[in-house]
Order: C-alpha cells, then sequence, then structure tokens
C-alpha cells in the first residue's frame, strides 16, 4: 500500500502517520493547510513524493524542503485533485468541514481505496459522493468504523446505534450553557480531537452530523439510527440485528485503532491502542440524549428528513457558527441558535448537484455571518 494523507497535520493526520509507521506503511503524498513547520518534519521522517502546502505557506515550504527530492505543490484546485493524481493507491481525507467534498469525489472518480476521516464530505454531498463509492468507502470516524466493524459477516442490520459521549457539558441546563468559554468547551472527557470537531461534541451537533454520516455510508434511514449517551466512550457504538442481537465494539477511547482498521481492513495487525482492561473498567453507563439543552441533535435529525440541500445549509452554518464562537464572537448557546435559524429557513433542493450543495453552504454560512 502507498498512502496519501489530505490534513496530514491536523489530530487525525498525525496519528495516521503513527500508525502508518507502526504498520510500516509507505506514505506517498502529504497535504497540510497550514503548519508549515510540522509538514517540513513530517515531510523528512516519511518522505513522500509531493506535499501539498496552503498559498500563504507555499514559499516557505518550497524553501525549506530544497534540500530533498519532495515535489511541493499549492494551490485551491491542486488540492481538489491532490489525492485523486498522486500514484497511491490509498487516500486517508481528514480534512475538516466541506472542503473535503471536492477531493473525496475525485479520489473515488480516480478509482482510489478511500479511508474517510472528513464527515462533512457526507453530510453535506452523501447524495453526490455514495453513487461513486464503487468499492465502498472505509470510516475512520470511531463510530461508523465500530458499526462497520460489527457489520463483517453479518445481514443487513435491523437498526443502528450511535453512541456518543454527551461531552464536556452532559447533564448541564440550558442557563449554565449561555455561559460557557471556548476554553470550557474546548475540554472533551474522553477523546483527543481537533477544535471543530471537539465543538461539535459539546454542542452533540456532532452527533447530528454522525447520524448523517451513518445514513450515507450504511444506507438506513434517519428512524433507524439510535443516540445513546454513553459517558465512557468505551463502546464506540452497536449494531442491532432482526433477532434482537445487538453487536457491539470496545476498545478504549484511541483514534488510531479505527484509522488502522481503515488501513489494514478486512485484516488485522497489533496496534499502538492499548489492550481494554475489564479489571479496572467498572461500569458502563447510558442515559438518553437531552434533545432540549442540545437542540442540535434534534435539528440534524430534521435535516436528514428534509434531505437534498438541507444537510449541507446545516452542516455550512454550523462551521461558521463553531467559527464565530472559537473566535469569541458567539456564545456557545448562539451556535445552535444561528445554526436552527439558517437550517430551518433553508429550501432545500432535492438531488442536487455538487455546486448546489456548495451555494446551499455558502449561503447558510452567510446568514450565520449576517446574524452576529
Ligand atoms: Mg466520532
Amino acid at each position: 500500500m502507498k498512502l496519501c494523507i489530505l490534513g496530514s497535520t491536523g489530530s487525525i493526520g498525525t496519528q495516521a502517520l503513527e500508525s502508518a509507521e507502526n504498520l510500516g506503511i509507505k506514505i506517498g503524498a502529504l497535504a497540510a493547510g497550514s503548519r508549515v513547520k510540522l509538514l517540513e518534519e513530517q515531510c523528512r521522517r516519511f518522505k513522500p513524493d509531493r506535499a501539498y502546502i496552503g498559498e500563504k505557506h507555499y514559499g516557505e515550504l518550497k524553501t525549506a524542503l530544497a534540500d530533498t527530492a519532495i515535489k511541493v505543490v499549492t494551490g485551491e484546485d491542486t488540492l481538489n485533485s491532490f489525492g485523486a493524481e498522486t500514484d497511491c493507491d490509498t487516500v486517508l481525507n481528514a480534512l475538516t468541514g466541506i472542503r473535503g467534498l471536492r477531493p473525496t469525489v475525485a479520489c473515488l472518480k480516480a478509482d482510489k481505496t478511500l479511508a474517510l476521516a472528513n464527515k462533512e464530505t457526507l453530510v453535506a454531498g452523501g447524495s453526490v459522493v455514495m453513487p461513486l463509492a464503487k468499492k465502498g468507502i472505509l470510516p475512520v470516524d470511531s463510530e461508523h468504523s465500530a458499526i462497520f466493524q460489527c457489520l463483517q459477516g453479518q445481514p443487513r442490520p435491523k437498526s443502528l446505534i450511535l453512541t456518543a459521549s454527551g461531552g464536556p457539558f452532559f447533564g448541564k441546563s440550558k442557563e449554565f450553557l449561555e455561559t460557557v468559554t471556548p476554553a470550557d468547551a474546548l475540554k472533551h472527557p474522553n477523546w483527543s480531537m481537533g477544535n471543530k470537531v471537539t465543538i461539535d461534541s459539546a454542542t452533540m451537533m456532532n452527533k447530528g452530523l454522525e447520524l448523517i454520516e451513518a445514513m450515507h455510508l450504511f444506507g438506513v434511514s434517519e428512524d433507524k439510527i439510535k443516540v445513546i449517551i454513553h459517558r465512557e466512550s468505551i463502546i464506540h457504538s452497536m449494531v442491532v440485528y432482526d433477532d434482537n442481537a445487538v453487536i457491539a465494539q470496545l476498545g478504549v477511547p484511541d483514534m488510531r485503532l479505527c484509522i488502522q482498521y481503515a488501513l489494514t481492513y478486512p485484516n488485522r495487525a497489533p496496534s499502538l491502542a492499548k489492550e481494554l482492561d475489564f479489571d479496572t473498567l467498572g461500569g458502563l453507563s447510558f442515559y438518553p440524549p437531552d434533545g432540549e439543552a442540545f437542540p442540535l441533535l434534534p435539528l440534524a435529525r430534521f435535516a436528514a428528513r428534509q434531505g437534498g440541500t438541507t444537510p449541507a445549509a446545516m452542516n455550512g452554518a454550523n462551521e461558521a457558527a463553531v467559527g464565530l464562537f472559537l473566535k469569541g464572537k458567539l456564545s456557545f448557546t448562539g451556535i445552535s441558535d444561528t445554526v436552527i435559524k439558517a437550517t430551518v429557513e433553508h429550501k432545500a433542493i432535492q438531488n442536487p448537484t455538487i455546486e448546489q450543495i456548495e451555494e446551499a453552504d455558502k449561503e447558510a454560512r452567510e446568514k450565520v455571518l449576517a446574524a452576529i
């Protein structure tokens, strides 16, 4: 295998490189947006043929790698086709947000094996992406990796159960949530992740996005996917079969196991994740989600039922709102207020083109920016 990683300096990207090194997988291409120093280090260590960096930092990386044979490239169009045009057979898309959509489409058209950590791609563009995924998509998100593992060798499931940690504000009231800061929201109890997904976990939007992601990946309707809060993040998700047998995948919360399974599938190999220690595990707890304090999960169900461009609008609004929150320009509850408004007001276009999806995304972002 020769691997290309889009988003190599992010949380998933860096953990993927650790896993690839552990597995002895050759790295063919790396792409990052702005972390030049880290990308340079990665390039020196993993010796890819090509490296992509965001336009602002192109000169810096090109100079830094001048003594190597690595070809440095830049430009938004270049990023879109970067994975598709390498000689790598497998591409891990670990970009954040809707900008992962065009690279995903290009990789699938080029018949690459796609490991997908970029959930926004499927939320916004699932109807465009899935028909292109003739070989299927290898899920990297822990919940979807868990479901994928539980589905091996089994008939079609009756329903899916997505587990959610509940994030740092589990059990808190709407009044409390009005006062939380970005620093509070960035303290996730179990998982080490990037800023965007950590804030999405705190608002429960992450589980809403994952619900729509699961619909596309596994061909299951919204009403057949249950969400349950599971505080310990030990059960990563479950599948229910016709006979009511429930199959769960358990493990310590370590993304490297999920990333690795996408890379070794259908095989397994020793990983960097520790084995679960049942002697010290103690109890596992489960609670229904609180849709009143965390209204973005019910909103995702609404968007899923509306279909068409509505999930793209919701996702775009959320990306914009999370960006504003992290900059201190929007309160925590302001995220859900603005995202709900932009989603409910959106007029869905069914069976959209990729351009219509991007337009819905853009319009929703503008609506959020205009609201503050
Ligand atoms: Mg997840």
